[in-house]
């Protein structure tokens, strides 16, 4: 019998587990660098944003991606994340 698992990832904007296929990834590489992983295919450790605008707002407030990687995400990281919410809706 097959069981087919949904891999859940925690949003760090309302800190609640989503499917992670429908989030968008944050992706810090060996290198220290961040780029925000549309294709969620880039390697390195990853953070996780529900797509939703709220979200990137709760979580650019307190910074919640320099929290999840405990070093500080550039600002640049931020307003791409934010364009992506601003195209949509
Ligand atoms: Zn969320």
């Amino acid at each position: 019998m097959k069981t087919k698992k949904i891999p859940l990832r925690k949003c760090v904007g309302c800190q609640e587990q989503f499917d992670k296929r429908t989030m968008i990834r944050i992706v810090k590489n060996k290198e220290d660098e961040f780029t925000v992983d549309f294709n969620g295919k880039a390697n390195g450790r990853g953070a996780y944003i529900c797509k939703k605008k709220e979200c990137f707002e709760a979580a650019h407030k307190r910074d919640a991606l320099s929290r999840a990687f405990s070093m500080k995400v550039p600002d640049v990281i931020y307003q791409e994340l934010k364009k992506s919410f601003e195209n949509e809706s």
